[in-house]
């Protein structure tokens, strides 16, 4: 572990705003790298976290360490994050301030290792009277059973998230955890009907088949063949159990228990896995075609998918097979084709198994309640976020475009927050400053969601629009009224001026991290996310619970039309923001060393696109534009006395006098420093390394 700031050439600096040269970004990476290099791998910025993957483990985690950095302030230890978390615990218990942990990064980066620590740094420091050990607990648990369902091995990372998720930790007065609430985004969920070359489906599905005891394979129909089921066995090999350290059989029993210790029966449990099986056997229904009419094949699978749901056979096997449609009352029925059944069969799979998703989140949510709120007392909440980050892929479509909006609005959070705090910060202490340019991304949000002009309305209307629209419509609707926007590149603007290389099915977005071109193909059947009335009607008369519940009688009866796949997710990002907003945020910037999940490996070049799509160098200027660094009086004071004959071993006086006396004795320059309400500011890293290695040398 570093100690000091004399290990300076090995380890570097320990934050990023004591570089010399800080707005280099070169001087910024070899810092970074340098540390990577002696396993070293948290950095500040102020007080950011970069954190940067290892791929092994370090032994730096644990109870030990967290001993290290409980009731300590933030720069009396090396950078951690639970450094950052026993900051916003302490500004939480201290100042009665909601918190928010924001971690963000891209695929692989670490950010759900990251949101673990957080909470095992919380379950570790709180609970002294050992009342709330249940809630922990459950806090705890909810972690493997979400990762079950909602992550899948990607060609990025073997456990890669596939939704968002924020968690509230509610916190009772003497600062015990008492219960929580998660919120969950946009499940991928055309994963649970095919996957890329070499990733899976999510992990329960190998978790059930590797993992599941003979009598629950034989009561849910299944074989232990990963092969033989057309939704899982994409990944062919891969898929398989052992070279990944991905051991499915253990955690299906982990899983499990988890489920046990959130309050779930073994009803409960053996119908959500009879659901799980039911997605399987969906995708072995085959179906053929006789004379333009849907004919379903393998009627075993079908039976046991009718089973494991509980409708009788003939209802699924209608309903796969006919389209109902309601029109002034009249009720009109007709077959699909081959092509419309296949269709239909796997967006049941994917609605069922999505919707599963949100009541396990939902019956969580009803598990982590706290038993009883005080009256008087006002509970606090520490919000956690792990939530996809920026995705360029080769092939962007639908669920890229979602994700990369997603970090648009959280950059927007980030800039707000940064430069703001760091503004009032000035305001509040009577400091001068000067700001520092950076690039508003509002300008990218303004293109996305703005009314009527917005891709996403436009993108509504057109799913809204009868007539023959089609993703080509809407392509055309984009080009056409985004044209002249400096962000948007069409197709024929791209002939013309960029002379970039697109298909006519594809426009560019210059989103705040890059150029990312998308693909238009199945947007407007990903935002309709059309459910026929037979499958809905189905499956809210099932005689499994779970599944029945998912599907509400009341869905049927609206007259309403459902809102869009994409007009849920902004309105559910909105109601996120307001949350993030309304608390004091803290960061965690995770960063991917390279792109072969290979420890040791620091890419220059891939970490410097991540530095400069998380805006680390802006960040870094504004930290530095004013005063580099700023101290409590108390702290610095504290911390420095045995410089200065007259504050050794203690002033008698405010602490805002001592320190004047003890800069004075340290000869600083008036312009060096400025002495604010509560802190003292000093502008130059060099002047604190002085103080640093004197107080080192002592
Ligand atoms: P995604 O966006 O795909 O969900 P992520 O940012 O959540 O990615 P993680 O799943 O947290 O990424 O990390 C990927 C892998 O990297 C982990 O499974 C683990 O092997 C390794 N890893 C991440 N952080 C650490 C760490 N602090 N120490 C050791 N290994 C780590
Ligand atoms: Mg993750």
């Amino acid at each position: 572990m570093e100690r000091s700031l004399h290990d300076r050439d090995r380890v570097g600096v320990q934050d990023s705003v004591l570089l010399d040269n800080y707005r280099s970004e070169d001087a910024f990476l070899g810092n970074l790298k340098k540390r990577f290099k002696e396993n070293i791998i948290y950095t500040y910025i102020g007080h950011v976290l970069v954190s940067v993957n290892p791929y092994k483990d370090l032994p730096i985690y644990g109870p030990k360490t967290i001993k290290e950095y409980r009731n300590t302030h933030i720069i009396e230890n090396p950078p951690h994050v639970y450094a950052i978390t026993e900051a916003a615990y302490n500004s939480l218990i201290e100042e009665s301030q909601d918190q928010c942990i924001l971690i963000s990064g891209e695929s692989g980066s670490g950010k759900t290792e990251a949101s673990k620590k957080v909470l095992e740094y919380i379950a570790a420091v709180t609970d002294h009277r050992g009342q709330v050990q249940p809630v922990k607990e459950k806090l705890l648990q909810c972690n493997p059973v979400l990762e079950a369902f909602g992550n899948a091995k990607t060609t990025r990372n073997d456990n890669s998230s596939r939704f968002g998720k924020y968690m509230d930790i509610e916190f009772n007065s003497l600062g015990d955890p008492v219960g929580g609430n998660i919120l969950n985004y946009l499940l991928e969920k055309s994963r649970v009907v095919g996957q890329n070359p070499g990733e899976r489906n999510f992990h329960i599905f190998y978790q059930l088949l590797e993992g599941g005891e003979p009598e629950l394979m034989e009561a849910l129909h299944l074989t232990r063949k990963i092969d033989y089921y057309n939704y899982i066995s994409k990944a062919g090999k891969d898929s398989k159990v052992g070279a990944d350290g991905l051991n499915d059989a253990r955690h299906l029993k982990e899983v499990c228990n988890a489920m046990t210790i959130l309050g779930l029966s073994a009803r409960e449990q053996g119908e959500i896995l009879a659901i799980v099986a039911s997605v399987l056997h969906l995708g072995n229904i085959d179906v053929s075609e006789q004379q333009g009419v849907a004919v379903l094949d393998n009627f075993a699978h079908i039976f046991a998918a009718a089973e494991l749901l509980g409708c009788p056979e003939d209802v699924l096997r209608s309903a796969l097979t006919h389209r109902t449609i309601l029109a002034r009352g009249d009720t009109v029925t007709s077959p699909l084709d081959r092509e419309t059944a296949v269709y239909a069969r796997d967006a049941l799979a994917k609605a069922v198994y999505a919707r599963l998703f949100s009541w396990l989140v939902q019956r969580f949510n009803k598990s982590l309640q706290p038993a009883a709120r005080s009256k008087t007392a006002r509970n606090h909440l520490m919000g956690i976020l792990d939530i996809y980050g920026f995705e360029i892929f080769r092939h962007n479509s639908f669920e890229q475009f979602c994700i990369n909006y997603c970090n648009e609005k959280l950059q927007q959070v980030f800039i707000k927050l940064t430069l703001q705090s760091e503004q009032e910060e000035y305001l509040k202490e009577g400091i001068e400053w000067e700001p520092v340019e950076y690039f508003d991304n509002n300008v990218i949000i303004n293109l996305i969601e703005q009314k009527h002009k917005g891709i996403i309305s436009l993108l509504d209307e057109e799913c809204l629009r009868p007539g023959d629209t089609s993703d080509l419509t809407f392509l055309e609707k984009i080009s056409e009224q985004l044209n002249q926007h400096e962000h948007f590149i069409s197709h024929k603007k791209a002939d013309n001026k960029t002379k970039k290389i697109m298909s006519r099915e594809e426009f560019v977005l210059v989103h705040y991290a890059g150029e990312v071109t998308y693909d238009v193909n199945g947007f407007l059947d990903k935002n309709n996310d059309l459910l026929y009335r037979d499958l809905r009607e189905m499956m809210s008369s099932t005689t499994n619970n779970i599944a029945r519940v998912l599907f509400p009688k009341s869905e049927l009866q609206s007259k309403k039309r459902p809102e869009t796949a994409i007009s849920q997710f902004k309105n559910s990002l909105n109601q996120l923001m307001s949350i993030l907003m309304s608390k004091e945020p803290s960061y965690i910037r995770c960063i991917k060393p390279n792109d072969f999940k290979q420890a040791g490996v620091f890419s220059d070049e891939i970490v410097g696109h991540q530095v400069k799509y998380l805006g680390l160098m802006e960040n870094l200027r504004v930290r530095r534009a004013g005063f580099a660094y700023r101290r409590q009086f108390e702290q610095f004071l504290q911390r420095y006395k045995s410089l200065c004959p007259k504050t050794w071993p203690s002033y008698k006086g405010p602490a805002k006098d001592g320190v004047r006396v003890l800069i004075q004795h340290l000869g600083y320059q008036p312009d060096e420093f400025r002495i604010g309400e509560t802190k003292i500011f000093i502008r130059h890293p060099q002047t604190l390394f002085e103080i640093e290695d004197a107080f080192q040398a002592r």
